[in-house]
This record gives C-alpha cells, sequence and structure tokens, in this order.
C-alpha cells in the first residue's frame, strides 16, 4: 500500500514527540501499556454481553518481549485489537487527549518552549513511543474479525497499513529501538531488568498480568558424581514472570499509596497533564460496600461547559470494568470529579443498558456527594489558594447546582459560594461575610453587573457603602438566578442594592420621602409622558444619595437578567425585558434644572429628559438605542 501522511496536528506533535530532548522518554512504555490494559479492558466488557467472544478474564493479558539482535521491544496484549478503519483513525490522528490544546494553551503563554513537558506529564499516547522507536509497526486483529492488518511507519514521513496474518485477537506493537546516541543510550529498553523497573514503576496497578521472559541464572545442580574438587557451575533459564503487582490503586491501603502514585495514576487514567487538586479516597462497608478513588482536577477541561463533556465515574465490579463513565454516581452538581469506583455489589451479567441496581448506585451516589463536599469544604477552610483554584475552574456549576432543580441542592451548596466583594480583593463566602456584618446590618447586600471594579462606583452603591456596608459583587451570569435561590443565609435577607428597602428607613424619612414624591408629582408625570414606553416607572429615588439618576427595575427581571436573556435565549427569551425604572435624586443640581425646565420650557425638558433617562442607561451599561441622536443631543445642550 502506498504511504499516507499523517494529519496536519499530528505531524506537528510527532516532529515534537522525535525531536524530544526531554529526559523522561521511558514514558512511553506506561502509554503503550495503558493502551493494552484497555484494549483489555474492552474485550471482557464485550464479552460481558456477547458470547461469541467467548474468553474468560483470566485468559487476558499482556505479554512484552526484548530482542536485542534484532532492537526490538514487543508489546503484545489480546484484547479487543484494530480494524483496518481503526489502525487509520487511531493512529493516524493524535492529540486528541488535549494535549494539542495544551500546547496552545502554553502557546499563547508564551511558553511555547516547554512543550517537552507535556509528553512527560501527560504523555500523548502511542506517538510517545516514537521517542525510543526509529520504526513501529503495529499488527492487530479485531474482535470478532478474521483478517489482521499492520500498521507501520518511522515517523514523519508518514505510514502504510498491509493485510497480514496473526493469530488470535488482539495487537502487537514492535518497537525497532533507535541507535544510542552520546545523549541517550537507547539500549537501556532492550534490557529486560531496565523494563521490569519501568513496569514497576509505571505500571504496577495495571489490573492485567503483564508477562515477560525474563533471563535468570541459577546453580547448576551438583552431578551425583561430583568429586572433592567439584566447582559449581551456574546456567541461564528462561522463567516467565509477571512484572507488576495487579493491585488496583483503590484496593490498595491508603497509608501504602503515595500522594505521587495517586497523581500519576489520576493524570494516566484522565488524560490531564496536571495533577490533580485533591484525592478523595473511600472504603465503605454497610448495606452496599464499595471502594472509591475520586479526583477533584486542577483546571476546567476544555469541553466542561459544553454538551460534549460527560459526567461519570468508572463503574467496577471486583476490578471488572463494567461500565467507563457511570453517570448515576456523581450529581450534576459535582460533575467535574473523576474517579473510580468498585463494588461487589452489582453483579457482572447486566445488561448493556444498565442498571437493575438503581438502588444500590443511589446509596453511593449518596456517600459520595457527601464526601465530596466534605473534602471541598476543608480545602476553603485549610487551603484558600487551593480554593480558589477551584472555586475559578468549577466555581460556576456550583452555581448552577444551587439555581437548578429549584434549589433542592441549596442547602448543600450554600457553603460552597464564594463572591468577589467591596471588602477587598479577595473572594468570600457568606459566612465569611456574615463575620464581618456590623451589628445592626440587617441585609447581605449584592450589586450585579459585569465588572465588580464598576460596580462599587454604582451611584446606588453608595449610601451602602458610606453605611460601612460590604456589597457582594455579583459578575457572572448565573449569579442573580443563584443569589433570588438562596434568598437568605443564616437568618439574613440576601438584598439588592437597587431595592427601596435595602436600607431601612424612619418613620420620618418615610414621611419625608413620600412628601418629595407629592410635591415632584408633575416633573415625574411629564417624565412617563414624555419617555413614554422606555420606562414603566419614573421616581423619587430613595437609593440614590449624591448622585443625579439610576436605572433600576421592578419585578422578576432585573437588568443583569435582560442582558442575560438578551445574549443567550434567542427569540424566545428576548421578550424577557426588565420594567425600567428610572431613578432620580430631588436634591440634585440636574433635577433642580428638570423642574424648572418642566414649568418654563417644555422643550427644554424634553431634551433633560431624555438626557437622564440616556445616562441612566449608560450606568446600567444598557446599550443607547441612539448613541449619535444622544451626542447630538448632548452637544445642542453644550450651545
Ligand atoms: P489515547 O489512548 O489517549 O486515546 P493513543 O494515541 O494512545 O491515545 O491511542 C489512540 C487509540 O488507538 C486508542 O484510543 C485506542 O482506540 C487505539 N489503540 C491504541 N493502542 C491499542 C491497543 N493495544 N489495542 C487496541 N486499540 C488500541
Amino acid at each position: 500500500m502506498a504511504k499516507k501522511q499523517f494529519k496536519a496536528e499530528s505531524k506537528r506533535i510527532l516532529d515534537l514527540m522525535i525531536n524530544s530532548i526531554y529526559t523522561h522518554k521511558e514514558i512511553f512504555l506506561r502509554e503503550l501499556l495503558s493502551n493494552a490494559s484497555d484494549a483489555l479492558d474492552k474485550l471482557a466488557y464485550k464479552a460481558l454481553t456477547d458470547d461469541s467472544v467467548g474468553v474468560s478474564r483470566s485468559d487476558l493479558n499482556i505479554r512484552l518481549a526484548v530482542d536485542k539482535e534484532a532492537r526490538t521491544l514487543t508489546v503484545s496484549d489480546n484484547g479487543i485489537g484494530m480494524t483496518k478503519e481503526e489502525l487509520e483513525n487511531n493512529l493516524g490522528v493524535i492529540a486528541r487527549s488535549g494535549s494539542l490544546q495544551f500546547k496552545q494553551e502554553m502557546a499563547e503563554k508564551g511558553q511555547e518552549d516547554e512543550d517537552t513537558s507535556i509528553i512527560g506529564q501527560f504523555g500523548v499516547g502511542f506517538y510517545s513511543a516514537f521517542m525510543v522507536a526509529d520504526e513501529i509497526t503495529v499488527t492487530s486483529r479485531a474482535s470478532g474479525s478474521d483478517t489482521a492488518y499492520r500498521w507501520a511507519s518511522s515517523g514523519a514521513d508518514g505510514y502504510t497499513i498491509d493485510e497480514c496474518e496473526k493469530e488470535g485477537v488482539g495487537t502487537d506493537i514492535v518497537l525497532h529501538i533507535k541507535p544510542d546516541g552520546e545523549e541517550e543510550q537507547y539500549s537501556q529498553y532492550l534490557d529486560q531488568n531496565r523494563i521490569e523497573r519501568l513496569v514497576k514503576k509505571y505500571s504496577d496497578y495495571i489490573r492485567y498480568p503483564i508477562v515477560m521472559n525474563m533471563e535468570r541464572e541459577r546453580m547448576k545442580e551438583k552431578p551425583a558424581d561430583a568429586g572433592e574438587d567439584y566447582k559449581p557451575e551456574w546456567e541461564t533459564y528462561t522463567e516467565e514472570a509477571t512484572l507488576n503487582s495487579m493491585v488496583p490503586l483503590w484496593q490498595r491501603a491508603k497509608k501504602d499509596v503515595t500522594q505521587e502514585e495517586y497523581d500519576r495514576f489520576y493524570q494516566d487514567k484522565f488524560s490531564d497533564f496536571e495533577a490533580p487538586l485533591a484525592t478523595i479516597k473511600v472504603d465503605a462497608e454497610g448495606t452496599v460496600s464499595y471502594k472509591a478513588l475520586l479526583f477533584i482536577p486542577s483546571r476546567t477541561p476544555y469541553d466542561f461547559y459544553t454538551r460534549e463533556y460527560e459526567k461519570g465515574l468508572q463503574l467496577y465490579s471486583n476490578g471488572v470494568l463494567i461500565m467507563d463513565k457511570c453517570a448515576d454516581l456523581l450529581p450534576e452538581h459535582f460533575r467535574f470529579v473523576r474517579g473510580v469506583v468498585d463494588t461487589p455489589d452489582v453483579s457482572l451479567n447486566i445488561s448493556r443498558e444498565l442498571l437493575q441496581h438503581t438502588r444500590q448506585l443511589k446509596v453511593i451516589s449518596t456517600n459520595l456527594e457527601k464526601k465530596i463536599k466534605a473534602e471541598l469544604s476543608r480545602l476553603q477552610k485549610e487551603d484558600a489558594e487551593k480554593y480558589e483554584t477551584f472555586w475559578n475552574a468549577f466555581g460556576r456549576n456550583i452555581k448552577y447546582g444551587v439555581v437548578s432543580d429549584y434549589g433542592i441542592h441549596k442547602d448543600l451548596l450554600l457553603d460552597l459560594l464564594m463572591f468577589r466583594s467591596s471588602h477587598d480583593e479577595k473572594l468570600t463566602s457568606l459566612a465569611q461575610y456574615q463575620e464581618r456584618m456590623a451589628e445592626e446590618q440587617e441585609f447581605i447586600y449584592y450589586a450585579a453587573g459585569e465588572d465588580a471594579g464598576k460596580l462599587g462606583k454604582l451611584p446606588q452603591a453608595e449610601r451602602i457603602l458610606d453605611k460601612g456596608y460590604e456589597i457582594l459583587y455579583l459578575t457572572e451570569d448565573v449569579d442573580e438566578f443563584c443569589v433570588q435561590t438562596i434568598q437568605e443565609y443564616e437568618g439574613k435577607k440576601l438584598k439588592s442594592i437597587n431595592d427601596e428597602d435595602a436600607l431601612p428607613e424612619s418613620e420620618e424619612e418615610k414621611k419625608a420621602a413620600e412628601e418629595k414624591a407629592e410635591e415632584n408629582k408633575e416633573v415625574l408625570s411629564f417624565l412617563k409622558e414624555t419617555l413614554g414606553d422606555k420606562i414603566s416607572d419614573a421616581r423619587i429615588s430613595r437609593i440614590l444619595k449624591s448622585h443625579a439618576v439610576c436605572m433600576t427595575a421592578d419585578g422578576p427581571v432585573s437588568l443583569e437578567m435582560e442582558k442575560y436573556f438578551q445574549r443567550t435565549g434567542g427569540e424566545m427569551m428576548a421578550g424577557m425585558k426588565a420594567q425600567r425604572v428610572l431613578e432620580l435624586n430631588p436634591d440634585s443640581p440636574a433635577f433642580t434644572a428638570l423642574k424648572n425646565a418642566v414649568q418654563t420650557d417644555k422643550e427644554l425638558a424634553k431634551k433633560y429628559a431624555e438626557l437622564l433617562y440616556c445616562q441612566a442607561l449608560l450606568i446600567a451599561e444598557l446599550p443607547l438605542e441612539d448613541p449619535s441622536a444622544y451626542t447630538d443631543l448632548v452637544c445642542s445642550l453644550m450651545k
């Protein structure tokens, strides 16, 4: 078959790999073994429901072989194998696992030279073998097929695929090891002891035997007729040895596993190049027994907030993989958690649709939810920096959790919430806010808008801040919905700074305000008339202190919500408009000017009305309907 070229992005990674000066080239073996293990998992899984597969778990294994003369290292598995198309698609394209994206992120940060660390920390799968091999052949026969195919490539110049013979289902990967160079002794990968050490180091937990014929030496048996002067003789013999201990990490006691091992396991299994932020180990016995090993990632997966992202934990029963992403094990609000659950209490013969085991899964997921919550609370208390990393990566998802399902999860999630606030640059929890509250302060205040920096400058923030009260800054779309769901925290209501009664008023103050409104009735009705359906009301403001105007909203849809609906809601939501209220400060010079004009010069008064309305829009960061008309208006008034 003619040579085929690699897809463009694959070629870039490939170049990187081949020319890598990376010192941890050794991780290639881990990558190949983990692929082999996946292939065995897949076949075992298929066998659960397909009698024609005819393998039992005990038949499944991985074999390693070195041939020093031919300079080859072979990794074989009797797993699911690959069809011709799969060879083409899987080995012709790389970097789906996010490594390319990582590389781009690094490039954006100007750290392109750190290319090489991707390979080491995270691995880019199969292709890492080109770090040590100058030629690779992959011979594979897919389960259910009689034909085998051989994929061969010596790197950047492309690959070939040809039909060939292969006994039995599975995959043999033959690496032709590079000649030794000045800097790198590639021959080490032909040394069985070195290979054995590598398996122990990186792949010990693989749950299938990794077997290799080890050449060993032993003393020859002493012949019966040996004389007094017999000298012991040595002989070499070959022994088939299983190199890995096969105990999965989650079955081992926590004290016997280092954090490094957990990290490596996580990075390998879930294709992340960063170590997890937190590791949670659960060993539960009771109505349902299970072991779980959970991880909170350090960063948002690139597809996390898209439909493509699939939540779920790997589900094993007695070490056999049953389901790759069991969604029922994780509530939506903790969908970022990765990990495995192993329980003997779901049986193996389940149909692929799963699960007559909803009850068991429910017990497990309820338990895990508590453990995850506890771990997050611990981080929040003990490691503010880590918690902030967590919050930046997944905080939005927690807020969605508060809002979703009519708020039934809010009690669980409430304490995890963090907000920006007027207090300082740091994030604050509601509990921390409450600790700082003044004795007489009745409410927890919030203001919503895109930019925390601007919120403190809102006209309506002034009188709250002047009292020394703190304001939470809600800068994300979901925040206001979240606050509306919460309603109150530990007996204190959450209150928008836009609310008239945000600051309690005395009877005199109330009365004075009513009188002001009465006094200025004429101006207000003029405004309503002039501005028509642009506003639903014009009001003498009780929330302004020194500024002249602001815009607020009556009813359930706030101005920020309206913006959100406009942005995301499509046609259906575009009709969700806030009922705008133009609020005026009767003690401001601008108001006096308006009032005079209403009495003496109606044309001028109309211009003032429009001007104040536009200013209120600007402050609220709402779009002006006609910006050039607005500037014309301002210019005409400057004459
Ligand atoms: P990843 O494992 O991250 O998907 P790789 O480049 O290591 O990326 O492998 C690409 C794909 O090739 C795998 O997802 C798998 O479908 C297939 N593959 C690799 N090795 C084997 C194998 N030994 N047996 C069956 N399929 C394999």
